[in-house]
């Protein structure tokens, strides 16, 4: 009777659920070319009930149509960018032009939210170096990504989420749009299947910081990797890929530009007129 008792509790003790000790996994979801009319708005229900917030790369042409959005998403904690004023290609822009496009969206910007971005997006998804060189007086990283599974052009919102599932590793930079109700509602999937899956969702700020990384301007990321396993307390995690961009120093820009290149320059640097 006793072995029987014996062998009976070994089992027992064998049977017994193992808590699982997976570490969290932290990604970031952007979204472009907002701020849309409802659809940012159920984009912004839907992060909210979820806990979650997020980083939106905002057009100055978009915050004019929709000035109070952009207010509530900065209200709401989610990260802002600036993704540019027009939405005109930085490769069909002087560098002039490119300044003065990304001065524009920023006034914009905070004017309706308060906030100074501190991230920014080239439009259109190019990147190459000369683009990048144009970005220079706004002195800002440069955010880019490591998942893109065009959603702009989809309307299936299943099929967008399960691309995402099937790409994503933890540190990844997600691209999205809120400007299709696919979209949104592809996102809000994704949030839901990969919380479950361990995925914590945070910023891009907040990834970088997690990752370890200190984002530095004119510095290009595209992910923030992390150390297989890697816990909120793991900040020596590796960091990749990251390119360091060899471009010239910052010069003057006008209005928004102009203020914060003269803020950083001791009185001695300042011009005279
Ligand atoms: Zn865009």
């Amino acid at each position: 009777m006793k072995k029987l008792l014996c062998v009976l509790l070994t089992a027992t003790v064998l049977l017994l659920p193992v808590e699982a000790v997976d570490e969290p996994k932290y990604i970031a979801l952007t979204f472009d070319d907002g701020p849309s009319g409802y659809l940012t708005a159920d984009l912004l229900d839907g992060l909210a009930e979820r806990g979650v917030h997020a980083t939106f790369f905002i057009c100055g042409y978009r915050v004019d149509q929709f000035p109070e959005i952009t207010a509530r998403i900065a209200a709401e904690g989610h990260e802002i960018g600036v993704h540019g004023d027009t939405h005109t290609m930085f490769s069909q822009m002087s560098p002039i032009e490119v300044c003065d496009d990304l001065s524009e969206a920023m006034r914009k910007i905070e004017e309706a939210s308060g906030v100074t971005p501190t991230l920014l997006r080239p439009p259109g998804g190019i990147y190459d170096l000369e683009v990048l060189k144009k970005t220079v007086c706004a002195d800002l990283p440069v955010i880019l990504w490591s998942v893109d599974v065009e959603d702009w052009h989809r309307s299936n919102s299943d099929e967008i989420c399960a691309d995402i599932v099937k790409q994503v590793q933890n540190g990844d930079v997600i691209l999205l749009h809120d400007m299709k109700e696919s979209s949104v509602n592809a996102a809000l999937k994704v949030i839901d299947r990969l919380q479950s899956d361990g995925y914590v969702f945070v910023t891009v700020s907040e990834l970088a910081r997690l990752s370890g990384t200190e984002l530095a301007g004119n510095t290009a990321y595209y992910a923030f990797r992390f150390a297989k396993n890697a816990s909120i307390s793991d900040l020596e995690a590796e960091t990749e890929p990251c390119a360091k961009l060899p471009l010239p120093p910052p010069r003057p820009c006008r209005s928004v530009l102009r203020q914060r290149t003269k803020s950083r320059r001791s009185p001695s640097e300042r011009p005279t007129a």
